[in-house]
C-alpha cells in the first residue's frame, strides 16, 4: 500500500510523488494516474486497461472518478486501454491525434491549456517519434516545479525512435522539452533506463554524472519493482546525462539517433 492506494496483482505500482500513481503495462510501458483533486483522477496513456482497473477498484476507500485520459501518441501500447476505460467508466479522451486514437472528445493542439481539477496542463507539440506527438507539462496542487509527461519522445537518458519525422523536427522537439525548468520532473512512457546509459557511457565514458547513474539504474533493476523504486527523472539531470538533448545541433542529433538504433 503506498499513500492510500492498494493493489492487486501487475508489478507493484511506485508513488514518488504525492496524488501520480506510475503503473506498469506490458514490459516496459508506464501509465500515470494522476489524481487532480481529491476523488478525481486522469490517467496517461493506458496502453493496458486492467492496471487502471486494478488501482481504480483496490484504492482504500471511495475509488476515485476517472474523468480523462490523455494520450501523448497513437502507437497501441500507449493507447490500447482508452476504448474500455472510456466505455465503462464515460470519461473523456484528450489526445492530440485527430485521426488515429479512438474514442477522441478533445484535439489539443500546442500551447493550450487544460485545468482539471486543481491542476494545470500545458499541451507541448513534439513531432519526432510520430508526427503528432505530445507532451504535457503538469503544474498545481502539489505537484512541485511541474511535472512532464513525456511518452515516447523524451526517455531517462534517451529518446524515442524516428518513426514518422525527420532528425531536425525531432531534435526542435526537445530543445522545446529542455527549456522548461530544470527541476521538472520528467516521466516517459517506457523504462529504457539501463540500456540508454549503457549507449551513453560509450559515448561519454569519463562523465561522471553518467557513471553515477548507471550505478543507481543497476541497482534498482537487481531490486526489482516496488518501493523504494524510481521512476523518471528530473530535466536538469537529463541535460548533464541524455546525450540526446547534449547534442549539439541537429545533426549531430541525427547521427547519435541512428548510432543508437544500431547499439
Ligand atoms: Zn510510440
Amino acid at each position: 500500500m503506498v499513500d492510500g492506494w492498494m493493489f492487486l496483482g501487475y508489478k507493484p505500482p511506485v508513488q514518488n510523488v504525492k496524488n501520480i500513481t506510475v503503473l506498469t503495462a506490458f514490459e516496459d510501458n508506464y501509465i500515470y494516474l494522476v489524481e487532480s483533486s481529491p476523488g478525481r483522477c486522469f490517467v496517461v496513456d493506458p496502453g493496458e486497461a486492467e492496471p487502471v482497473f486494478d488501482a481504480l477498484e483496490n484504492r482504500v476507500g471511495t475509488a476515485p472518478t476517472l474523468t480523462h485520459i490523455l494520450t501523448t501518441h497513437h502507437h497501441a501500447d500507449h493507447t490500447g486501454g482508452v476504448a474500455a476505460l472510456k466505455q465503462r467508466t464515460g470519461c473523456k479522451v484528450i489526445s492530440p491525434d485527430a485521426k488515429r486514437i479512438a474514442g477522441l472528445d478533445r484535439l489539443v493542439q500546442d500551447g493550450e491549456l487544460i485545468k482539471l481539477g486543481d491542476l494545470h496542463i500545458r499541451c507541448i507539440a513534439t513531432p519526432g517519434h510520430t508526427t503528432t506527438s505530445m507532451c504535457y507539462f503538469v503544474t498545481g496542487g502539489s505537484l512541485g516545479s511541474g511535472v512532464l509527461f513525456t511518452g515516447d519522445t523524451l526517455f531517462v537518458c534517451g529518446c524515442g525512435r524516428l518513426f514518422e519525422c525527420s532528425g531536425q523536427t525531432m531534435f526542435e522537439s526537445l530543445q522545446k522539452l529542455a527549456a522548461l525548468p530544470d527541476k521538472t520532473l520528467v516521466y516517459p512512457g517506457h523504462d529504457y533506463t539501463e540500456e540508454n546509459v549503457r549507449f551513453a557511457i560509450t559515448l561519454e565514458p569519463d562523465n561522471k554524472p553518467l557513471q553515477k547513474k548507471l550505478s543507481e539504474v543497476q541497482t534498482q533493476n537487481q531490486r526489482g519493482h516496488g518501493p523504494p523504486y524510481k521512476v523518471g527523472s528530473m530535466l536538469g539531470e537529463e541535460k548533464r546525462i541524455n546525450p540526446f538533448l547534449r547534442a549539439k545541433d541537429w545533426q549531430a542529433f541525427t547521427s547519435l539517433r541512428r548510432k543508437k538504433d544500431l547499439f
